[in-house]
């Protein structure tokens, strides 16, 4: 006779072996269970341990591990999203009464952070142009506490002047965060350049391959680093454990895929920059983009993956555009395997006027591409006849 009781709502025991699974496996555990009172309290004082999957779970700790190491340091945190690690950020370092200065083409969604957001809380914000250090110097208070700049706009591709604004926040005494998204550690080191704080949207090309929502925030200063980790656990930014198993797999191959898909968009970009019907070519690898030489200085000869173009014919050509690459999609992220295409005018930018985009600009021809890893030769092609028919509509 079988002598285990049978009651489906006791949990097994996990069977021990001597072996290891060479794949981090995935902890979906909610909560975890401890020794005793003493046990539990002693965990709670020296931060050791999992508690509650809000707190803090295995899947979250490995992933946040593999970033640290990317950009250099540690402790760094996972979050939700890359809008929860921003959120986690702001909550966690801001009160109100404090004055923020946002560079104007942030990601749109940190810019309603800015303008809508953080003013419902007293804290003041100040937009300014982050490729000219003496605009952002202009914007600066005596209660300025943050300076929050990406590297390289989006979709303009235009590059801050980091070591501008850097020296500003060091003589100033005002933290630097860094959105780190676009450029990613591969083509630029924040904290190697004076920032305090780096977030990124791991969702984009950390992960890389479109199937997970993640966030990561990461302070030099340890103490800032607990208000953040605190904001992040208290406000419920944390992520779920399934996301962050599929990041960390995707990061497995994350600078493989940066790099391939950087040298396809160098590539890429020289091959549109001749067509006929192509009015703008941006890439930071191009001679004739407008931060050419602040390219070199900031990225080194890491251009990224990230360029755009404009074809004439307005928005007539751009439907007729996406319409003659079907293989493309048009779709509103970035860092995919596959690449992908976005109209600022119908999509990140609608809300602007005509003339607010023009100002920018970004005409009803102007085309994003998040380069991915096609055989470069296939996507020229494809890209070529798409901007050949677009000249036809
Ligand atoms: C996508 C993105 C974000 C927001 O990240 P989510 O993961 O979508 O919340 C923030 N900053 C930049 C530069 C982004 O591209």
């Amino acid at each position: 006779m079988n002598e285990t009781p049978k009651d489906l709502a006791r949990r097994p025991a996990w069977p021990t072996s001597v072996s290891r699974p060479v794949v981090t496996p995935i902890q979906p555990s909610v909560v975890y269970s401890s020794p005793d009172p003493d046990g539990l309290d002693a965990q709670y004082k020296d931060g050791s341990g999992f508690t509650y999957a809000r707190e803090g779970h295995p899947n979250a700790s490995v992933l946040a591990e593999k970033i640290d190491g990317l950009e250099g340091v540690g402790g760094g945190i996972i979050t939700g999203s890359g809008m929860s690690a921003v959120g986690a950020v702001f909550l966690g370092v801001l009160k109100a009464g404090d004055h923020v200065i946002g560079a104007d083409q942030l990601y749109g969604r940190t810019l309603r952070l800015m303008t809508e957001d953080l003013p419902k809380f007293g804290v003041e914000t100040t937009l300014a142009d982050p490729t000219d250090a003496n605009a952002i110097a202009a914007a600066i208070q005596p209660n300025t506490r943050m300076i929050v700049v990406e590297v390289v706009s989006n979709p303009t591709i235009r590059i801050a002047d980091m070591d501008g604004i850097a020296a500003l926040c060091k003589e100033r005494g005002i933290l630097l965060m860094v959105d780190n998204t676009f450029t990613t550690p591969r083509s630029y080191l924040p904290f190697e350049h004076g920032a305090d704080i780096v977030i990124h949207s791991v969702t984009k090309l950390l992960a890389g391959h479109s199937d997970a929502t993640l966030g990561y925030a990461v302070a030099r200063d340890p103490e800032l680093m607990t208000k953040i980790n605190v904001a992040n656990v208290t406000w419920g930014l944390t992520p779920s454990p399934f996301d962050c198993w599929l990041a960390e797999r995707g990061m497995q191959s994350f600078e493989l895929r940066y790099d391939r898909a950087e040298a396809t968009a160098t590539a890429l970009s020289a091959a549109l920059a001749g067509l006929a019907g192509i009015t703008k070519v941006l890439h930071p690898s191009r001679p004739d983009h407008p931060d050419h030489n602040r390219a070199a200085q900031v990225l080194g000869n890491r251009p990224g993956n990230m360029m755009s173009f404009e074809v004439a014919g307005g928005r007539a050509a751009a439907n007729a555009l996406t319409r003659a690459a079907p293989d493309l999609p048009f779709a509103p992220t970035l860092g995919d395997v596959g690449t992908t295409l976005s109209h600022p005018a119908s999509s990140s930018h609608r809300a602007l006027t005509e003339e607010g985009r023009a100002t920018l600009g970004m005409s009803e021809g102007f085309f994003r591409v998040s380069v991915g890893l096609e055989d470069p030769e296939l996507l020229i092609r494809e890209l070529t006849h798409a901007i050949a028919e677009s000249q036809k509509a």
